[in-house]
């Protein structure tokens, strides 16, 4: 059986069941699988137990305690925690120790859930793949052979194969969604500026978002109520009221429309293309709208991507320099400082990281910067505006998260083809606006059965009403097998 987050919650409050009991399963069970799956850099058994030795004994004290008391959370690694590293899955990060919590661990953890571990992930969480980690590759627990997506590819395994009840990822270009529907889980990114960033290591600034991977709509929900609102650490943070996500969440939505985008048809697989014909007869029976919406640059939104999130990051991870952040060359041959920068960032990063900041640093720099990043700027304004006008005739739109389900390690091996998994979901964050993947059947063509997931994507601060489709949606799709990890 899946974990259910908000069934454990209720368990431990009620006194069924102890936060100590279900951090010590945890724990072994990722004693159990880690090693094979890797989807943790870094465990937190010591803590972990004392922060639920804490509660439970709040809870026999009678005292009251946060709506996620003793819960146990898995986070990506390229969010910050006082306790044990912070590498972003990155070598020039190996041994960095972060002075403070982000925003969303604080919120976390006054809410009463416990930290078990961090996550691995693509580099600096550039991939698709898991396969860009520095910390070995991280496997699909429905098949061990095939990636888990990227890059929070770990908590997405980490909450497929009940290592933890739920997990943190982001998402700049689908980081959340993609891996989310290759474990068979639910992956939720929500609008841009409606949970902090203080304290996530800056991918591309103007599209990172955090958000809850979970085994349910439910769980998501209310991690993300825990998570939302205003931040004075980050002035990109939206300053508008939270509304309650949870008490309405079982609420049948009002009457709403689907939008199918033309262009959401064609280069899927099968599995795929089957999942969101049954999405949109489900629906149907329900009673909602079915209209066809045109999304014309759905295919220009990797260009676009392409070129806004490497210019950000090149910008971003200026700061690893061996200086001020980061691994330092321990060669003696630098000849001066700019030679010692240029040596350790080479040791430190990545060929994909490399590769990025050198696409970012091109597309800046003076004679290209009119021809790419202007221009990409002027294509986002429109692909934002095709969202408005597709918004003006549906509530929600429907499609593929990925085109296909998990392919095999070292599989696939040219860039740009893995830039295509994310043809779905960078749009989404290009526009700001939000997005879920659920968990929509299986792809049987392969030797083992792998998970496939829908996306439902919804205007800028619209998450009341997605959250509440996806839990109809949700509700009717019912129990998925357990991975035997
Ligand atoms: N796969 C995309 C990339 O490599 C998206 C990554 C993300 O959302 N962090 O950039």
């Amino acid at each position: 059986m899946n974990i259910d987050l908000v069934q454990v919650r209720d368990d431990i409050r009620t006194r069924k069941t102890t936060a100590r009991a279900t951090v010590d399963q945890t724990l072994a069970r990722i004693a159990r699988s880690n090693s094979q799956l890797n989807a943790y850099h870094e465990v937190f058994d010591d803590q972990a137990r004392a922060d639920a030795d804490r509660i439970d004994l709040e809870i026999a004290a009678g005292k009251s305690v946060g709506v996620l008391a003793g819960v146990p959370i898995a986070i990506k690694d390229n969010i910050v925690t006082r306790i044990g590293h912070t590498t972003c899955s990155s070598r020039i990060l190996e041994n960095y120790r972060s002075p403070f919590d982000a925003t969303v661990i604080n919120r976390l953890t006054q809410a009463g859930a416990i930290i078990v571990g961090k996550t691995n992930l693509d580099e600096f969480a550039m991939g698709s793949s898991c396969e860009k980690c520095a910390w070995g590759v991280v496997r699909n627990p429905w098949d061990i052979n095939r990636v888990p997506g990227g890059s929070s590819g770990g908590s997405a395994v980490a909450v497929a194969a009940n290592l933890c009840a739920a997990a943190l990822g982001s998402d700049t270009g689908g980081s959340i969604r993609q891996p989310a529907a290759l474990c068979g889980v639910v992956g939720f990114k929500p609008t841009y500026g409606r949970i902090s960033r203080y304290g996530l290591v800056a991918f591309g600034s103007s599209l990172d978002q955090i958000g809850p991977i979970t085994h349910s709509v439910r769980d998501a929900a209310l991690l993300y109520q825990c998570m939302a609102g205003d931040d004075p650490h980050d002035s990109t943070c939206a300053p508008r009221a939270v509304e309650d996500v949870v008490t309405t969440l079982e609420e049948t939505p009002r009457a709403f429309r689907v939008g199918l985008p033309v262009q959401y048809r064609k280069g899927n697989s099968p599995s795929v293309d089957a999942a969101v014909a049954r999405a949109v007869e489900f629906f149907k029976a329900m009673g909602a709208t079915i209209v066809d919406i045109d999304l014309p640059l759905t295919d220009v939104g990797i260009s676009t991507y392409y070129v806004i999130a490497p210019a950000e990051a090149s910008s971003n991870l200026a700061r690893f320099d061996g200086i001020r952040y980061g691994h330092r060359t321990k060669s003696t041959a630098a000849k001066d400082l700019f030679d010692l920068y240029a040596q350790s960032r080479a040791e430190g990063f990545g060929p994909e990281v490399q590769r990025r900041i050198m696409l970012g640093t091109y597309v800046l720099s003076a004679g290209y910067y009119d021809a790419y990043y202007r221009r990409a700027l002027q294509i986002r304004r429109l692909i934002k505006q095709e969202f408005d006008t597709a918004f003006a005739k549906c509530d929600v739109i429907l499609g593929p998260t990925s085109p296909t389900a998990a392919f095999s390690i070292g599989g696939m091996t040219d860039p740009l083809a893995m830039y295509m998994c994310d043809v779905y979901t960078v749009n989404t964050n290009i526009a700001g606006i939000c997005g879920i993947s659920l968990p929509a059947g299986f792809d049987e063509t392969s030797q083992k059965p792998l998970p496939v997931g829908i996306q439902l994507q919804a205007q800028a601060f619209a998450e009341p009403m997605l959250l509440k489709v996806a839990r109809a949606y949700e509700r009717v799709q019912g129990g998925r097998e357990y991975p035997t990890a």
